[in-house]
């Protein structure tokens, strides 16, 4: 039975991961790269959680203390030999996902199971990193981490169906849903997603409807609780670019092109809830 946990990368992800598992009694170890990071993770967790006690009847008989105090905050890999389930969550960036993974190898047991929390990178890829890519797996979790029950499960080349139990029984014991996709980039999500998206842009600046418009259309013609593009904002505008060069890279078909008025808006620094602007407007 798993009992403590390796988080690695601190940030949006991470650190919801991390709460998610301490509020159901897992031990975690949550690294990041630097003292701030990890100082502005313990903060997101703190706020994350006060908002989540609103929300969660399980959150609200828990104490914000207790939960803090499973969670083991560092820069280190001091403690990862005792961790039996990694799950990773850095930077959607390949060459910083290898070094991490060349590192995670020389300090985990060899048991120790690996989940890749990535938008689009192959778990294949990943998983021929390792000197067990039968113990890799991915694990795409949805934003916000705690109040999604979906996970994406992907089955890498070299997965083995132990593995795949594991991970699903794992997920299963906090309450997560996981559903088990092939390995193939962008998997079911993000591969319709990020498309559905770049389309709803095109159709901005083609003049056919006002973003607010767009979204509408999506919420109460298709009981979408979000709209596409309030979507892209909340994920990022430089994500969902990035996302859709490595989709375009990866199956060389131009239905993946990112609309030139996607790339103007990254480039002006519009990158959506983040920045304070995207297609709608936010408080900073
Ligand atoms: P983020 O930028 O908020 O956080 C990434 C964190 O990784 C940062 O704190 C950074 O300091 C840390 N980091 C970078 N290199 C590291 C290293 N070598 N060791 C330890 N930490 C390191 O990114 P995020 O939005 O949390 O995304 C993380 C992963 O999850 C990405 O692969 C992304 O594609 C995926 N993902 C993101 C979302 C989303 O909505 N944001 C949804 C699903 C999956």
């Amino acid at each position: 039975m798993i009992q403590t946990v390796g988080v690695v990368g601190a940030g949006v992800m991470g650190s919801d991961v991390a709460l998610d598992l301490a509020c159901y009694g897992y031990e975690v170890v949550l690294k990041d790269i630097s003292e701030d990071a990890v100082r502005r993770a313990k903060e997101k967790i703190r706020t994350d959680f006060r908002l989540l006690k609103m929300v969660k009847p399980r959150a609200k008989q828990l104490a914000l203390e207790d939960v803090l105090d499973r969670i083991t905050f560092t820069t280190s890999y001091d403690d990862f030999g005792r961790v039996e389930f990694v799950i990773e969550n850095i930077t959607e960036d390949w060459e910083r996902k290898k070094a991490v993974y060349t590192e995670l190898s020389e300090v985990c047991g060899i048991d120790t199971y690996y989940a890749v929390n990535t938008s689009c990178i192959s778990i294949t890829k990943v998983g021929a990193l390792m000197p067990r890519p039968d113990k890799v797996i991915g694990m795409h979790f949805m934003n916000p981490v705690p109040m999604k029950e979906l996970v994406e499960v992907i089955r890498g080349e070299h997965t083995s169906d132990e593995t795949v139990a594991c991970g699903e029984q794992f997920l299963r014991s906090f309450d997560k849903v996981p559903v088990v996709v092939n390995d193939f980039p962008g998997f079911v999500t993000n591969r319709v997603l990020m498309l559905t998206i770049n389309e709803c842009v095109w159709a901005v600046q083609d003049g056919v409807a006002e973003p607010q418009d767009v979204d509408k259309i999506f919420r109460l013609g298709f009981g979408h609780k979000m709209g596409p593009l309030a979507t892209c904002d909340l994920i990022g505008l430089d994500t969902i670019l990035n996302s859709l060069l490595v989709l375009y890279d990866s199956y060389k078909d131009p239905k993946f092109r990112p609309c030139p008025l996607l790339v103007k808006m990254v480039d002006a620094g519009y990158l959506g809830k983040k920045s304070g602007k995207g297609f709608f407007d936010y408080d900073k």
